[in-house]
């Protein structure tokens, strides 16, 4: 009986589309553990504070008020759902996620979140720090050039004005922070099912996934 499924991998991989298909179609609960480090990140900002500097990200993270509903994320009561899935977001993001206390708060709201329910969790320690006794770890990889493609195709289709240079640089930055930092760094969870999606669409890596599930 599968409680918790984690999926983690680097940027632009799949995992919240992925978890998004597997919570409808099994009644999970889908926890996008990256939406906390995000929310985290542009209340820094609006707070004017200095992200390298982690008492002052300590203190706005300790007092924000984070909630996940229905697919929506709200920072102090606002509804900050499309304002923290920019690019600058996910670079806030990857640097607030750096310090070991920020990440001690953003697993105590998900850990409770999780209680007496189903979960499919996506992130970067989702399996080996989050929730290590998961029933179901999946690992989602792709190259960073295709990673990079599909993060472009989302953000025009969303009316951003972007380049692809400029995504491709910011995918490989954020994988650098993400892989090399201290504390509960990217990697590939132990006992963890690993599905490369360079060459595959979202219905081949669902296939793969629902057989694991329905195994
Ligand atoms: O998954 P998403 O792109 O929304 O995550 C944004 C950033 O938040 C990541 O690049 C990573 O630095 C951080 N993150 C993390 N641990 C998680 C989820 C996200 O460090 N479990």
């Amino acid at each position: 009986d599968i409680k918790i499924i984690t999926i983690d991998g680097p940027a632009g991989a799949g995992k919240s589309s992925i978890a998004k298909e597997i919570a409808k179609r099994f009644g999970f609960t889908h926890l996008d553990s990256g939406a906390i480090y995000r929310t985290i990140g542009i209340a820094c900002k609006k707070a004017g504070v200095n992200l390298e500097n982690e008492k002052e990200v300590l203190e706005v993270a300790k007092k924000i008020r984070i909630e996940l509903k229905e697919g929506k994320v709200f920072l102090n009561g606002n509804n900050v759902t499309e304002e923290i899935r920019t690019p600058e977001g996910g670079m806030l993001a990857s640097k607030v996620a750096q310090f070991k206390e920020v990440r001690e708060i953003v697993v105590k709201i998900l850990r409770e979140l999780a209680k007496g329910k189903k979960i499919v969790i996506d992130g970067r320690d989702a399996g080996t720090y989050i929730f290590p006794e998961a029933d179901l770890k999946i690992y989602l990889t792709a190259s960073p050039e295709e990673r990079a493609r599909r993060r472009y195709k989302e953000l025009l289709k969303r009316g951003f004005n972007v380049s692809f240079n400029d995504i491709l640089k910011e995918v490989i930055e954020r994988d650098k922070r993400d892989k090399n930092r201290k504390f509960a760094p990217l990697v590939i969870p132990d006992g963890a099912v690993i599905i490369d999606t360079t060459e595959k669409n979202l219905e081949e890596v669902l296939l793969k996934i629902f057989e694991l599930i329905n195994f």
